[in-house]
Parts: C-alpha cells; sequence; structure tokens
C-alpha cells in the first residue's frame, strides 16, 4: 500500500487510492450512528485529513475509542470524496494502527488556544500546533530560495568557521570557547594564560562569516556563507536571538549600489516565493497573526524599495514633529523607533538607508571622501526594523589600517584580512541577512523566539 503524506491525500487527484497516512491525532469525534472521526496531521500541510472509521473495526472499541489528541496512529484506507464542506477528500479506514497513546489528563497541548510564551516552555511540543507547523513550513521554504537564488546567480555556497579568533564587529559581544578549566585556569603574570587554551590563543563563536567569505569572494567573485551566528549581546529584545542563522553573501567587484540591488532583489524573489509556495501557510498568518502580512509582502514585490543616506533621513527624522524616546540628531546610531518612523509612518515601505557616520559603522566599512561617512546600508522593514546590514568594503589597506587604529584593534591580529588588501585588492562589497528577522517579517509573528526552533537568549538554553 502507498504511502502518502496528509497534504497528497487532500489532492483531488488521490481520490480512489488505496493508501497508509500516519501521523498525530489531533481530535477524536464519534458518531451516534456507531464510527469515529480522526483529524489527522501529519505537519505536510496545516490542514488535517478526516479519517472515518467504522465501528466494525477490529479495534473499534478497545483503542479507536479512546484515541485521544496527540496519539500517533497508522491508518490503511481508500480516499474518497469527502461530502463534508472544507475538504476535498477524506479517508475510509480499513485498519487504525495505534502507535502511541498521549494521556488526555497530562499532555500538555490540548484543544484549547495557548499563549506563545506558554508554548515556549514546551518547545519540544508546540512544532505540533498550527502556528509552530506554519512557521517550520515557511522557514523551510525561506532557506530553499535562498540557495536557489544565489545557485542560480552564479554565487558559491561556502562554510566559514564557527569558532573564530576574530571580532568581525568589533563589538566584544562573543561568546568565549576554551577548554581551560575555569575554576583553575593556569596563569601567566597575574592573568589567564590562553596560550595554554585549545588553539593557544583567545577563541570565540563567530559573530559574522564576513571576513572569512572576503577571502572567497576575492578568490571566486560571487560566494555566500549561510549558518549560525552567536551574539552574547544582553538584549532581551523581541528582535534578538543569541544564536541565530545568517545569510552573508560577498562580491568581488560590487560597490555599494550593486549591493543595495542584489539585496533589493534578493529579499523580493524570498517573499515571492512564499506567497506562491506556501499559500496555505501565509493565509493563516494573515488572519490569525498580522492582517496586513499578505498585502505587505505582494505591496513589496511590486515596488521599489526608498534609497535614503543617514543624512537625509536624520533631516527627515529631525523635521517629523515626533516626540522620540532618543533624541534625533547627525552621528547617533538609529534606534528602533526611528527606524519604524520611516518605514511605517513615513514611506510605508521598505528603506534602504546608506552612507552612515565613520564613527558608528566597524572598521571595514569603505571610508567616502567626505571623511565623515562610510559606505554603509541597512534595509529596513516595517516593524522588524533592521532586516539587512552591509557594506562597501574598505579595499585601500592603508585607509583599512587607520580605521582599525582608530578603533583600537591590533593590526596583527588581521594580518590575513590585510593581506586581501596587499595582494590584487579589488573593490568589493556585501550583506548580512537575518534568517529569523525575515521569517519574523513574512509571518508577522511578534517576537523572534517564535521563528526559530529552539530559542537562544539570555537565560534561555533548554531544549
Ligand atoms: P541590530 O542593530 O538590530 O542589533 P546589528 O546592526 O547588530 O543589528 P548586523 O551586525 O548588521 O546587525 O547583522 C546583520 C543582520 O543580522 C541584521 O540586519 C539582522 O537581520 C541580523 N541580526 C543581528 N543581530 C541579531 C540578533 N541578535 N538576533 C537575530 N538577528 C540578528
Ligand atoms: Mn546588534
Amino acid at each position: 500500500m502507498q504511502k502518502l503524506s496528509v497534504a497528497q491525500a487532500r489532492q483531488t487527484e488521490s481520490i480512489g487510492q488505496q493508501v497508509t497516512l500516519q501521523g498525530w491525532v489531533r481530535t477524536r469525534r464519534d458518531s451516534k450512528a456507531g464510527f469515529s472521526f480522526l483529524e489527522l496531521n501529519d505537519g505536510s500541510s496545516m490542514a488535517n485529513i478526516q479519517v472515518i472509521a467504522d465501528g466494525e473495526l477490529e479495534n473499534y472499541e478497545t483503542e479507536i475509542k479512546h484515541i485521544t489528541a496527540g496519539c500517533s496512529v497508522g491508518v490503511e484506507g481508500t480516499i474518497r470524496e469527502s461530502p463534508g464542506k472544507g475538504q476535498a477528500t477524506e479517508v475510509q479506514a480499513e485498519r487504525v494502527i495505534l502507535y502511541g497513546t498521549a494521556d488526555a489528563e497530562s499532555y500538555p497541548l490540548q484543544k484549547k488556544r495557548h499563549s506563545f510564551e506558554f508554548l515556549r516552555t514546551i518547545a519540544h511540543l508546540r512544532p505540533r500546533t498550527n502556528t509552530f507547523g506554519a512557521v517550520a513550513r515557511v522557514r523551510n521554504c525561506v532557506c530553499n530560495s535562498i540557495h536557489q537564488f544565489f545557485q542560480e546567480n552564479g554565487f558559491l555556497y561556502i562554510h566559514t568557521p564557527v569558532i573564530t579568533a576574530s571580532d568581525c564587529e568589533g563589538a566584544g559581544e562573543m561568546f568565549q570557547v576554551t577548554t581551560l578549566d575555569l575554576n583553575g585556569p593556569p596563569k601567566a603574570e597575574g592573568k589567564v594564560d590562553f596560550a595554554q587554551d585549545f588553539f593557544d590563543r583567545p577563541s570565540y563563536l563567530t559573530v559574522s562569516g564576513q571576513l572569512e567569505a572576503e577571502t572567497f569572494a576575492c578568490a571566486l567573485g560571487k560566494v555566500y556563507t549561510f549558518g549560525p551566528t552567536f551574539r552574547a549581546e544582553n538584549s532581551n529584545t523581541s528582535r534578538h536571538l543569541a544564536e541565530f542563522w545568517m545569510v552573508e553573501p560577498e562580491m568581488a567587484f560590487f560597490e555599494l549600489t550593486d549591493n543595495m540591488d542584489l539585496a533589493e532583489q534578493f529579499l523580493k524573489r524570498i517573499f515571492k516565493d512564499v506567497l506562491a509556495r506556501c499559500p496555505e501557510d501565509m493565509e493563516f498568518f494573515n488572519l490569525r497573526i498580522d492582517k496586513t502580512t499578505l498585502e505587505t509582502l505582494q505591496g513589496i514585490v511590486d515596488s521599489e524599495f526608498v534609497r535614503l543616506t543617514y543624512t537625509e533621513a536624520v533631516k527627515l527624522l529631525e523635521a517629523s514633529g515626533e516626540s522620540f524616546e532618543f533624541p534625533v540628531n547627525w552621528g547617533v546610531d538609529l534606534q528602533a523607533e526611528h527606524e519604524r518612523y520611516l518605514t511605517e509612518k513615513h514611506f510605508q515601505k521598505p528603506v534602504i538607508l546608506y552612507d552612515y557616520p565613520r564613527t558608528i559603522k566597524p572598521f571595514y566599512m569603505r571610508l567616502n571622501d567626505d571623511e565623515k561617512t562610510v559606505r554603509a546600508m541597512d534595509v529596513l522593514v516595517p516593524k522588524v526594523g533592521e532586516i539587512i546590514g552591509g557594506s562597501q568594503r574598505e579595499e585601500r589597506l592603508d585607509v583599512l589600517e587607520m580605521r582599525m587604529a582608530e578603533q583600537d584593534l591590533v593590526a596583527e591580529d588581521y594580518w590575513w584580512y590585510l593581506d586581501l588588501r596587499r595582494y590584487g585588492s579589488v573593490p568589493h562589497a556585501g550583506f548580512g541577512l537575518g534568517l529569523e528577522r525575515v521569517v519574523q517579517f513574512i509571518t508577522g509573528m511578534a517576537n523572534i523566539r517564535d521563528v526559530i526552533p529552539f530559542p537562544r537568549t539570555p537565560g534561555n538554553a533548554e531544549f
């Protein structure tokens, strides 16, 4: 007998087939006429399939009539046209195999709606809910699009290390990796002697694969890395995780405008694919989570992003008449409230801000001729704020060394990065897109902890 997924069994083409389905029961309902309905879900789609289990079945009284939400079952039977509304097909069971029971008293996922806060405490079971099933499918779709987009456009997928000795962002928000005994580490001159550590030096979990990706871009042209990233920033916000996934394309012979064009095309492609490939899940998000998401995504696919310099943005914000919690003036880092004003109120669409003050951006961004700003770009979207951060990289050795000194970085630590500017240096650019921020934006989920399977945030590493 052929195994079908619930999604396949729901198609009218499957009518008449003898099949096996396997999954988890969402509900059981008994008819007075002596048979039962089981709503079966296997994660292949948001929708369940209705199984009709006849009273004649051999285990009807002993097992089927005791099936509760969460039980796992196998069903062998025939798919037929459903007389009920809201579904094209149903399964007439010839055999129901009960794999695992789920005690109704203790099974935490009952039929009522649970809060997302509660569901975070049962992260091992929340994939069985409609919302988290839909998030998982959309997240998968986004990852697939990301790879397809780059593969179709001549990019090489490369893997940058997870353990590193350099702090790319220079922000010092790194998790240290060590095998030293923290209760009595070896000392030299009163300090911990990292020469005796596993890597003979302090090492960390990476905050970005960019520096290493640059080495491959400066040999192979267009590359991207896509992997886990770690930041020990103690930010308990709805947009920050301590462990998140970042996509980082890096391109030789790209200047800032090329970089912006790529970022815009890339985001539009992701949104278009999700709309086309996950219509059922997106309907659900639009209905239950954020009533504007479908319209917003379609609007973005069909229109141009706004491009604005930081300086122009500051002028707009100063003239806005809004009373911001953090006052704006030229030179400050923009806060979420400022980004939201621009994307939600003023322009009502994605905005690419560029040419930021050199003082608030990392050392590797290319210095402009005005010597005040660097060729940075942030892509901002409504609600989520910054979704992409990128720049044209500084390819001039002397300027890069000067910028490093300015930020108290030791040039010797970055000798290999500087070599890229010593030998065959080229203009190049790239950006980083936070996967969870994109999924958050697409689904309308308010908290980033609900768009990653197992969120890591300050104080949370269970599961
Ligand atoms: P933010 O100002 O929001 O903290 P950032 O300026 O630190 O972001 P970048 O260093 O430019 O961000 O990282 C590139 C992208 O990675 C960001 O645009 C965002 O999408 C994502 N990102 C950064 N930090 C986090 C985090 N802690 N959790 C989830 N995604 C993140
Ligand atoms: Mn940050």
